[in-house]
């Protein structure tokens, strides 16, 4: 499985990280998790493109993780392709429902298929997923994407708690909520001290920091430190365009 980090920012944006998403790959499938504002565009950087884009995720339906649908499927539309299936929590279809409403022009342009999920095991694209409720200010799901080599696990929006890194317990790379540095008093999402207590005891081969607020700039050593004081682990943070393999080589 290949992953790329297309968006790593959050509802504040700035030039170097857009809102959230990410892209998996496998066996020639493609799969994108959530779709904030940049991240279509982040999907025309890659290879597959968002022609390859059919399938999208969501973790919640915050703005900054849902911004790009209807101009992903826009996209889509124009170059031709026939389809979108957007697969989500509760509230996915209303969503959808609600976005067409608005933008009616774009109903019917492709074959729009919507399914809501809970916190359970499904599948979409062909990848095996599980889900996990998360501790966000919406409800929200964490997922867990199998493969062969290994798993990797997307936190989605939350704090950070133990329920959620038992979740992750055993991946080979957790993408975790990492907002804002620990002298910002926050709920709904960890800061770096409160990840790092989480994480402790927790198997994971190597966790990516990500949802950084413009906080974070500058903070970067302080926050890996308060994390490694908790956890012995490989930690560190994503960025836009970072792409790895979970190919069991390393
Ligand atoms: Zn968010
Ligand atoms: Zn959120």
């Amino acid at each position: 499985m290949r992953v790329t980090f297309l968006g790593t920012g959050s509802a504040m944006p700035t030039a170097e990280r857009v809102q959230t998403g990410v892209l998996l790959e496998a066996d020639g499938r493609t799969l994108l998790v959530d779709c904030g504002a940049g991240v279509l565009h982040r999907l025309s950087q890659t290879d597959p493109g968002y022609e390859a884009a059919s399938s999208v995720l969501l973790t919640h339906h915050h703005l900054d993780h849902v911004a790009d649908l209807l101009p992903l499927l826009k996209a889509r539309w124009l170059a031709g392709e026939d389809h979108l299936e957007v697969v989500g929590p509760s509230g996915t279809k209303a969503l959808l429902d609600g976005l067409l409403d608005v933008h009616d022009y774009l109903d019917g342009r492709v074959d729009l298929r919507v399914r809501e999920v809970g916190a359970r095991a499904f599948e979409v694209a062909g990848f095996d997923v599980s889900a996990y409720e998360t501790r966000h200010s919406v409800d929200c799901l964490a997922y867990r994407f199998e493969s062969a080599h290994g798993d990797f696990t997307f936190s989605g929006d939350s704090e950070a708690f133990d329920g959620l890194t038992n979740f992750a317990d055993g991946s080979a790379v957790l993408a975790h909520d990492c907002s804002f540095p620990d002298e910002v008093d926050v709920s709904n999402h960890p800061t770096a001290t409160q990840l790092g207590e989480a994480l402790a005891g927790c198997d994971v081969g190597r966790v990516y920091l990500t949802h950084l607020y413009p906080h974070t700039e500058g903070a970067h050593r302080e926050m890996l430190d308060a994390i490694e004081r908790q956890f012995d682990g490989d930690v560190r943070f994503a960025r836009d365009g970072l792409r790895f393999e979970i190919d069991g080589a390393e």
